[in-house]
Parts: C-alpha cells; sequence; structure tokens
C-alpha cells in the first residue's frame, strides 16, 4: 500500500476508510474532528483515494528552491570531480619521484 501523508493542515494523522453505497468506495480525512482536511472525494479505488489526498501543489518559492538547489548540487559535483582528477595526478606524480 502507498504511504499515506499526513494532513497538509495540521500534520495530525489521516484515516482513510472503506464505505459502501451501492458499491464500496474509500474516503480519506483528518482524524481531528475540526480540522479542515476532511476530503470531499470518494474514490471507487483506495490506491486512487490515497493518491489524490497525497498530491500537494508547492509554492512557486519551492519550487525556484529545487531548481536552484539542483544547479548548485551539480556545480559542487563537479567541482568535487575536478578536485578529485587533480589530486589523483598529483598522487601519480608523488609515485614517479
Ligand atoms: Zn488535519
Amino acid at each position: 500500500m502507498m504511504e499515506l501523508l499526513k494532513c497538509p493542515f495540521c500534520g495530525g494523522e489521516v484515516e482513510i476508510a472503506e464505505h459502501y453505497f451501492n458499491t464500496p468506495y474509500w474516503k480519506i480525512k483528518c482524524s481531528k474532528p475540526h480540522c479542515i482536511g476532511q476530503f470531499g472525494w470518494a474514490f471507487c479505488d483506495k490506491e486512487d483515494a490515497i493518491a489524490a489526498w497525497n498530491r500537494r501543489i508547492e509554492p512557486d518559492e519551492l519550487i525556484e528552491f529545487r531548481a536552484k538547489y539542483q544547479a548548485v548540487k551539480k556545480e559542487l559535483d563537479r567541482i568535487n570531480q575536478i578536485g578529485r582528477t587533480a589530486s589523483e595526478a598529483v598522487d601519480e606524480q608523488r609515485e614517479l619521484k
């Protein structure tokens, strides 16, 4: 079973339950009764319900931050690789002496 993320509004635990109305369906909601995290949609498939609950919209700033982080990480990896290559060259020179 897919992992069920915590409530996006209060961070609390959530409940998934199977109900019946002619056919079975699944609903997910926050376990705290006064929290806004009461998901109104019903799904015939449990995995579809979990995937829908887990879907989160990220703020633009977070998307931008992730892109910058990835660019910096890529550059650091490149620099580290150059450092490693230079260090290996120095070691090779020492071995020749
Ligand atoms: Zn909640």
